[in-house]
This record gives structure tokens, C-alpha cells and sequence, in this order.
């Protein structure tokens, strides 16, 4: 069975090395020796300034708003993975939805300002399969109406923009760490800012408002990590390279196989070193989708539709239209992407594609 991904293992004896630190020290969490290790090889890694490792990629979102959006109307992408919209409901604040580029699935920067009202606090959009979002406008339109911005990067590991971390980007930025992310602590995910202030009120807000033993600052939430998921973390890392590269080949093969007179791939950002993270194909209509879709399934190849529904669409929203969006919700597929996948098979999905076309 192909499916769309499949977890990278570093080598067992990798992960019992550093598992045995822990063991060492009998010392599990609460920011143990193995997430502090982990959250300086990321700075230097990422070229970063701050990190804070997180239990995943949901809850620093949820961190942020609280901080920043105050309950009030956040503007948003329809086209994302449904934790970005949950988030915002889940902290009783309001999304507002603008429709997105419909070559690069971002947000569309130049929607944005007839979105905003009174209660607007801030903008919460997605780097959507690792694609930068017009930051640089984005960040005109918040200074000029004292919005916050706060970037969904799950996807981002390793991107850049302008030759900089895409999470130095936004007043917040969130990564997911997930297993079948592109970097992985097995569940994780971080959060990263270039304000001091901020930072510190990220950081008791992931350990229950404190900082220090008997101190409190704030109201918090346990988002921390174990000291066993660093440890998976630790030793996923040094492969990083070897993973982007092995990605890139594989969406190389892709990009010069599939039949792109029928289809159309994403576009990336200029100025954007990307990190290979998804492949998407967009069809002419959801019909054609779900044939190819099918012969693919019917050769055990599972590729999955990220992102469907169009978020304004799902069961307990009842959102405004988002035409684009919708449209390409409706007809996207991401096709299998993962180190290991061989010649042969990626060969069979491209000619099984192709015969559909
Ligand atoms: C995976 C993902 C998340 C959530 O990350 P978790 O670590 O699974 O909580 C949030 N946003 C997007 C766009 C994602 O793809």
C-alpha cells in the first residue's frame, strides 16, 4: 500500500541513544535536558532567534490568539487544514474568511482590507504546502489597521523567503512537528517569535502561566513536550538534508512525468527556497479527480484531498461563499510524497494519472 506519506524512523539505536539520556537522568519532562538540546540545534538549524517546543501545532495557534486576538474577528484562509479554523472557534473568537490566489492557494492579500471591520484584531493564514503568503503586504495591511498577524507554518519546516526562516515572519508563527509533517517529534509542533515581550508570554502560556517554580505571570496551558518526543526529535534532525533532497528528487520526477496540459501544480513564491513538503495537482473539474483518484486507489495508492471541504464549508460553519477556494478544494490532490517511495512507483502513478487525462 502507497500512501500519501510515511513517517521517516531514523535507525533504532539513533532514538535508544537518546532515549537513554532521559533514562540517565530519570527526568521525562517539564523541559528537560533533551527539549532544550533540541530547541538550540533548531535555532541553528532554522536560523532563528527564539523557539518554544510545543506538544503540537494546534495548541501554539490557540496560544496565540488568546494573546492576541482577544475574542474578536480574525481574518482567515478557507484553505487549510481544519485546525487553523477550530483554533479560532475554539478560543470563541470569530473567523472571517477571505478567498485565496487560486495559483499559489494562499491567501489573497488583495481581499483582505474589505474584510476588515472595527472588530478585527487579527490575521491568522496559512503558508499553505510550505508556499510563502504575500508577507510583505500582509504586513502593510496589519500595521496600517493595528492588526496582529500570526502565521499557520505547519508546513514550513525548513522554508525560506528572501533567504530567511519563513517563521521570522508574522508577529507569531506555529510549526506542526507531526508524525506525517515533515519534521517530526511523533506529535509536537512549535512556536516562534521575534518579540521579546511575546515570547515570554508564549512561554508561560504553554507551562500553566508559570515561569519559574512558584511564579506566575498569566493564565496558561500545558503545551509542553516530553523529554521521549525530543528524543525522537533529536534524531530525526541530523537527516533533515538527506530528506529535503530525496523530496525534491521525487517532485522533480513528478513535475517532469505528469501531463501538465491537463493539470495544473502549484505556484511557489518567488523568492522562496521551498522545502518539498507536499505535492498537489489540481484537475480540470472533481469528476476527472475522483476517476484518477480511484485508479489510483484500485492500484493501492492512496493519495488524499488537502485540503476538502473548503473550510467556510464544514458541517458547523455556515460561511460566505469562497468561490476559489471551493473550486480548488473541490479538484486538489496530493499525491504520494515520502523517502523510500521508488522509481518504479512513482513511474505507475504517473502513467496511471496520464491514462486518466
Ligand atoms: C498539521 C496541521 C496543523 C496541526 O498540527 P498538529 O501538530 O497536528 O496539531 C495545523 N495547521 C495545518 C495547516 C496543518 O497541516
Amino acid at each position: 500500500m502507497i500512501n500519501v506519506t510515511k513517517t521517516f524512523l531514523p535507525p533504532i539505536e539513533e532514538y535508544n541513544a537518546f532515549v537513554k539520556r532521559a533514562f540517565d537522568k530519570e527526568w521525562l519532562t517539564n523541559r528537560g535536558e533533551l527539549v532544550q538540546t533540541l530547541e538550540r540545534e533548531l535555532i541553528t538549524f532554522l536560523g532563528i532567534e527564539n523557539i518554544i517546543i510545543t506538544n503540537n501545532g494546534t495548541v501554539p495557534i490557540q496560544m496565540a490568539l488568546r494573546l492576541l486576538a482577544n475574542q474578536g474577528e480574525v481574518i482567515t484562509t478557507p484553505f487549510s487544514y481544519v485546525a487553523t479554523t477550530a483554533a479560532i472557534l475554539w478560543d470563541r473568537s470569530t473567523p472571517v474568511f477571505v478567498d485565496i490566489d487560486s495559483e499559489r492557494l494562499t491567501i489573497d492579500e488583495n481581499k483582505i482590507e474589505a474584510a476588515i471591520t472595527n472588530n478585527t484584531k487579527a490575521i491568522l493564514a496559512t503558508h499553505v504546502f510550505g508556499n510563502p503568503c504575500n508577507v510583505e503586504i500582509i504586513k502593510e495591511i496589519a500595521n496600517n489597521y493595528k492588526l496582529s498577524i500570526i502565521y499557520d507554518a505547519a508546513h514550513c519546516f525548513g522554508v525560506k523567503y528572501k533567504g530567511e526562516s519563513i517563521f521570522n515572519y508574522g508577529d507569531v508563527s506555529t510549526c506542526s512537528f507531526h508524525a506525517t509533517k515533515l519534521f517530526h517529534t511523533g506529535e509536537g509542533g512549535a512556536v516562534f517569535t521575534n518579540n521579546k515581550e511575546l515570547n515570554h508570554k508564549l512561554f508561560y502560556s504553554h507551562n500553566f502561566g508559570h515561569d519559574g517554580p512558584e511564579k506566575f505571570h498569566g493564565l496558561g496551558i500545558n503545551a509542553k513536550i516530553s523529554e521521549l518526543q525530543a528524543a525522537m526529535g533529536l534524531a530525526v534532525l541530523p537527516y533533515m538534508h538527506e530528506i529535503i533532497e530525496a523530496r525534491k528528487v521525487i517532485c522533480d520526477y513528478y513535475q517532469e512525468n505528469l501531463n501538465f496540459q491537463n493539470l495544473k501544480s502549484i505556484k511557489i513564491r518567488e523568492h522562496t527556497e521551498w522545502n518539498y513538503s507536499y505535492f498537489p495537482i489540481i484537475f480540470e473539474n472533481e469528476k476527472l479527480m475522483l476517476k484518477v483518484k480511484q485508479m489510483l486507489n484500485n492500484n493501492n495508492i492512496f493519495p488524499r484531498r488537502y485540503f476538502y471541504p473548503s473550510l467556510n464549508r464544514i458541517c458547523y460553519l455556515e460561511g460566505e461563499n469562497m468561490p476559489i477556494s471551493e473550486s480548488v478544494a473541490s479538484r486538489i490532490l496530493c499525491l504520494p510524497l515520502f523517502v523510500g517511495l521508488s522509481k518504479k512507483n512513482l513511474k505507475s502513478i504517473c502513467e496511471i494519472i496520464n491514462r486518466e487525462l
